[in-house]
């Protein structure tokens, strides 16, 4: 069994979005890098309120999902539909724009910290208009798995086998089949995943630093790596602390053209996308709130 080589090494580039939210842009769309079906991945984080606190007021999305991960602070959600989420320290937020949502995300003050996570995953072609689906997972409820020695991963998304059987991620059946999760190595430490070779496979270090792959290849704090090539993703600390989170999904293969808030597969699925926004279509359709906790 091999372990996937570290193949590209990125270093996230400070930017802003919304109404003025300092964030690092990790994964930015404009580059059109390989990482298909991950669309733009991005850090947001300050100690400083007016860095962040006018956040993103009301704006739409369609075609794909936005995943939002919350390390410290508070960020509310609404939609044009009255869903209402208060995302807190260890909460996701996993919403499937598809069709198409209108909402804002705003974060709230909470000892002045603000620190978290946005992605976006693709979605395949013939799931792009289907209803939008809306879910808030709160922190207790995923799994954390106990890696020995005060480690520890949090299961977002996907399975971790554990030698003795398979732990479930707090999200399942996603045609992307992602595997989303957050990792604590409280000094030395390794962690062996095995992957699908078919999967995409990135990791993006915010605390510390690791060693992955076959050479010792080192990713730091605000680096992300791509692995590819081998059967198993392999993670390592020589000594230090170190946080992480590991992402894979499967690749689509499908054609690829993101505007603002909107990815398509086409340039008139994006205009569509836009003239359903200004005549107020684009939110037609009933989302799917499963929220229950
Ligand atoms: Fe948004």
């Amino acid at each position: 069994m091999k372990n996937r080589e570290l193949a590209r090494l990125i270093n996230g580039q400070n930017t802003s979005d919304g109404a003025g939210v300092k964030l690092k842009r990790i994964i930015n769309p404009q580059d059109k890098l390989p990482f298909d079906p991950f669309i733009l991945f991005d850090e947001f984080g300050s100690d400083e309120p007016m860095d962040y606190i006018k956040g993103f007021p009301e704006h739409p999305h369609r075609g794909f999902e936005t995943v939002t991960y919350m390390l410290e602070g508070a960020m509310l959600h609404r939609d044009h539909l009255g869903n209402e989420g208060h995302l807190r320290k260890g909460d996701v937020q996993w919403m499937t724009a598809a069709h198409g949502i209108l909402h804002s995300e705003m974060p709230e003050q909470e000892d002045g910290l603000l620190h978290g996570f946005q992605l976006w995953l693709n979605l395949p072609a013939k799931e792009k208009m289907k209803p939008p689906h809306y879910k808030d997972i709160a922190a207790y409820n995923i799994p954390v798995v106990d890696l020995g020695g005060g480690s520890y991963l949090k299961l977002i998304a996907g399975q971790y086998h554990d030698g003795t059987g398979v732990i479930s991620g707090a999200v399942q059946g996603i045609a992307t089949q992602p595997i989303f999760m957050d990792v604590h190595f409280h000094g030395a430490q390794h962690l062996r995943i095995p992957s699908s070779s078919q999967h995409t496979a990135l990791v993006y270090v915010y605390k510390g630093e690791i060693t992955v792959g076959t050479e010792d290849d080192v990713i730091q704090a605000g680096q992300l790596g791509q692995l590819v090539n081998g059967d198993n993703l392999f993670f390592e600390t020589k000594e230090l602390a170190a946080s992480f989170l590991v992402l894979a999904a499967l690749p689509l293969n499908e054609p690829v053209v993101q505007a603002g808030p909107f990815v398509m597969n086409t340039v008139e699925e994006i205009e569509q996308a836009f003239r359903d926004y200004r005549d107020g279509t684009l939110t037609l359709q009933q989302p799917v709130n499963d929220n229950n906790q």
